[in-house]
């Protein structure tokens, strides 16, 4: 029996709040929402590895205590004269676990603030999480964690906070999640096309507007099914229990299943804001400029089941899950270094998920019972994902 990490901790008024990956799409829309949610919430420290000229910009605008750069770069960054500059993990660490933040939102990318997040949770502070990585890699290490220190994971992608929204504080034991895809650009293509798909073609999200690593991610559904993993563990719902529904439309964020046989949704216009702001004021939904959705113009709503030959990452990604240990790290890797490939146009479209395949297949999996597991299991999928991209390109 898994249990389930289902936030219960609000925030004081004002909440201090830490973004660690503040330029990113994340970051300036969480201080896009901090701006509308004034005086609520109060910015502590900021934290970008790159992009000094709009750190330094964000930092004249909400002066923080704290800010944060890449190793060696602080002479790039101008700070107003009450903010302190720090660089690198130690900067990240202080940020995070600095006594006036309540709530870390955790918008970084990769693993460059897993050591950050285990030390805010050590303190109780409350996560705001839309890095993949730390459930996907490290829940072994973080929910334990984060129980026995009383820190509340929010979660702030899209589909695990509908589901967050729709249950109904905790009370009733979850059947089913049922989380939905919008099945990203290749939905309608003839299957044997999609192998060579450019990546102008793969970029085309229809209805969510992304970062090139995750626009791909949803073209391969890969995307979804490192979400699958993350739900799993932030929900305590076992792999037989979650299922995925293509939705083109994205206005169904995903749905929970209760044993009734009832199924509660959360409905909104895809804009990562609303996700963001609920993450900062739960439980309450407080106001916000986000465009109101009117299903009479909406007109219709449509689902249907995901072909697992169209988007064979997903099985992949629920079969690394259940194996658990290392096996979603070298997923996660793997990933990243064949999706980069494809970018690059090293590799073909077609190649991506047969390649992340084929290197979980020579994992030989290790209990993550420290960080070093993971950065271990992280090394070694790069390197094996490299070597197949160089097989793969010559
Ligand atoms: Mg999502």
């Amino acid at each position: 029996m898994i249990v389930p990490l289902v936030p219960n901790k609000q925030l004081p008024v004002p909440a201090g709040v830490c973004i660690l990956g503040s330029t990113g799409s994340i970051g300036t829309q969480t201080l896009d929402v901090i701006g509308h949610l004034a005086p609520q919430f109060r910015v502590v420290a900021l934290a970008a590895s790159s992009s000094t000229d709009l750190l330094s910009r964000q930092a004249a605008l909400h002066v923080p205590k704290l800010l944060v750069c890449g190793p060696g770069m602080s002479n790039l960054v101008t700070a107003p004269a009450r903010s302190r500059v720090l660089e690198g993990n130690e900067g990240l660490i202080a940020a995070a676990t600095h006594h006036d933040v309540d709530i870390v939102v955790v918008a970084s990318a990769g693993h460059s603030a897993i050591e950050a997040t285990i030390e805010a949770i050590k303190l109780g502070k409350t996560i705001a999480l839309a890095n993949k990585e730390t459930l996907v890699c490290a829940a072994d290490l973080i929910l334990p964690l984060a129980r026995q220190h009383g820190a509340s994971i929010h979660p702030v992608d899209s589909e695990h906070s509908a589901i967050w929204q729709s249950l109904d504080s905790g009370h009733s034991v979850i059947e089913r999640l049922i989380l939905t895809a919008s099945g990203g650009p290749f939905l309608d293509w003839p299957i044997e096309r999609i192998a060579s798909a450019s990546v102008h073609d793969a970029l085309g999200h229809p209805t969510w507007s992304m970062g090139s690593k995750i626009s791909i991610d949803s073209a391969t559904m890969m995307n979804k099914g490192l979400e699958v993993i993350e739900a799993h563990h932030l929900f305590g719902v076992n792999y037989d229990h979650i299922d995925v529904v293509i939705h083109p439309e994205s206005i169904v964020h995903s749905f929970v299943g209760f044993p009734d046989g009832s199924q509660i949704a959360q409905l909104s216009h895809p804009d990562m804001r609303l996700p963001i702001q609920f993450a900062l004021t739960f439980p309450r939904h407080a106001s916000s400029p986000c465009r109101r959705l009117d299903l009479a113009q909406v007109e219709r709503l449509t689902f249907r089941s995901v072909d697992p030959d169209r988007f064979p990452a997903l099985a992949l990604a629920r079969e690394a899950g259940t194996q658990g240990q290392s096996y979603p790290t070298v997923l996660s890797a793997a990933d990243e270094v064949a999706v980069a490939a494809f970018l690059d146009g090293r590799i073909r479209f077609g190649d991506v998920v047969p390649l992340v395949a084929s290197v979980i297949d020579d994992h030989t999996p290790q209990s993550v019972e420290e960080l070093q597991v993971i950065f271990d299991a992280d090394h070694w999928a790069r390197e094996e994902a490299g070597r197949r991209v160089r097989q793969l390109a010559n």
